[in-house]
């Protein structure tokens, strides 16, 4: 999962750190190629946006699934094309639009953004070939549409799509469907992208372009805890490619996209902390770590949704929450001897817990412990501006064991 004697080494200089590994990277980017030998992949940024792991993803031949105008900027930087970029996210502002209209395909969030894209387009005199966000008329696992702040509810967007051909300077060239991450079912995900299918024919058989592009969004899912079951990539793969095939031999120019962050990168990183003190109160044992909830917020999340939830499986909150046992403890020790502890982070909260009474080996001051599944939704959700600690460091091992910063 990790190499231990490297993570040792880097703690005699690092109180905590993210090590991000790019040979599982690379493994899981060209699982997703083989599985899906006809879909394109977006790598959605906000997942992780550390410059070397982008780099690697990109490398790859993903595209970016930019959620900001900074992310279409790094996609740039990695000379990714404007076909390869796109850029979808709620609230865009008339100059978000301006900064990114020649650099990456802007997905219209609602009908107000549609006439903001209207106005800078005309403002520059040419046409914008935008995708738009639907909120389509079946929920992810089938049943009836949900209300939601993203994008524009499939039947609004029909009924106003005469008058939408009225804008001259904008040509639909695509659609994004995007309602919910990390599902492990592969049935639920087929059955999502037959019907995501669907409502792309009976957009094209409204539309007087045809289409270019349909983006399914994510919903590729990883195991966070012992109990989940990996989801099959290969059986979707297959289901999705036929799915694929079938579309194109009817709509030739159609290309699909699929996002994705937390497949290609959320096991890809270990977060590893030190042990600063430790002591016992009215019996109880407490190791007081490095930058924990400050640091890597997800674990305290999950304790925090333990605390007030009695349910044995509450529903995940993305990317927030996922599940009670997401992440595993390991200290990295080699006494036999174990102990009963609570492991708490050093900031002045008692609410930076990572794990209460959990039995571990026997831990000194100095020994390192190491936090799973930290590749994806960590860093990048750190409050680190609370009591101004000096962030954890975010390190990369070569796929030749370089480690780079
Ligand atoms: C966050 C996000 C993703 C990433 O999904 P993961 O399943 O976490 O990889 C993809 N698409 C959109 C639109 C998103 O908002």
């Amino acid at each position: 999962m990790f190499n231990k004697d490297i993570a040792l080494l880097l703690s005699k200089e690092y109180d905590s750190f993210y090590l991000y590994d790019e040979e599982v990277i690379i493994a899981a980017t060209q699982k997703l190629k083989t599985c899906f030998p006809n879909a394109h992949f977006l790598y959605s940024v906000k997942t992780n946006a550390n410059a070397k792991v982008v780099n690697s993803v990109l490398s790859q031949g993903f595209g970016v699934d930019a959620a900001s105008v900074n992310e279409v900027k790094l996609g740039i930087q990695n000379g990714i094309s404007k076909s390869n970029i796109q850029y979808s996210a709620p609230g865009k502002t008339l100059q978000n639009i301006k900064d990114t209209l020649g650099s990456a395909v802007i997905i219209a969030d609602s009908l107000n953004e549609i006439a903001l894209i209207q106005q800078a387009a005309a403002e520059k005199n040419i046409v914008a070939c935008i995708g738009i966000r639907i909120n389509p008329s079946f929920s992810f696992s089938g049943g009836n549409a949900m209300p939601s702040k993203f994008g524009v509810d499939e039947k609004q967007l029909f009924d106003q799509l005469p008058s939408l051909q009225n804008f001259s300077n904008i040509r639909i060239i695509g659609l994004h469907i995007h309602l919910r991450s990390q599902e492990l079912n592969s049935d639920i995900l087929e059955n999502y992208y037959t019907n995501i299918f669907a409502l792309t024919e009976r957009f094209q058989i409204l539309s007087e372009h045809p289409l270019e592009f349909v983006n399914m969004g994510s919903g590729i899912g990883i195991p966070y805890s012992p109990q989940d079951v990996p989801l099959d990539i290969a059986l979707l793969g297959s289901a999705t490619t036929t799915l694929i095939s079938k579309m194109q031999a009817r709509f030739p120019v159609l290309q699909v996209y699929i996002e994705t962050g937390r497949y290609v990168v959320g096991k890809a990183g270990v977060y590893f902390t030190k042990v600063l003190d430790k002591k016992i109160s009215c019996g109880k044992c407490f190791v007081i770590l490095n930058n924990t909830l400050n640091g890597f917020i997800r674990p305290s999340l999950a304790q925090l949704v333990s605390y007030y939830s009695k349910q044995e499986s509450p529903v995940g909150s993305e990317p927030l929450f996922t599940s009670k046992n997401a992440f595993e403890v390991i200290a990295l020790t080699d006494t036999n001897d174990v102990e009963t502890v609570t492991l708490t982070g050093n900031l002045c909260t008692a609410t930076d817990v990572v794990a209460s009474d959990i039995t571990l080996p026997k831990l000194k001051i100095g020994d390192v412990i190491a936090i799973t599944n930290a590749g994806s939704y960590a860093a990048v959700l750190s409050p680190m501006q609370f009591s101004s600690q000096v962030p954890p460091a975010e390190l990369f091992l070569t796929k030749d064991t370089q480690i780079i910063q």
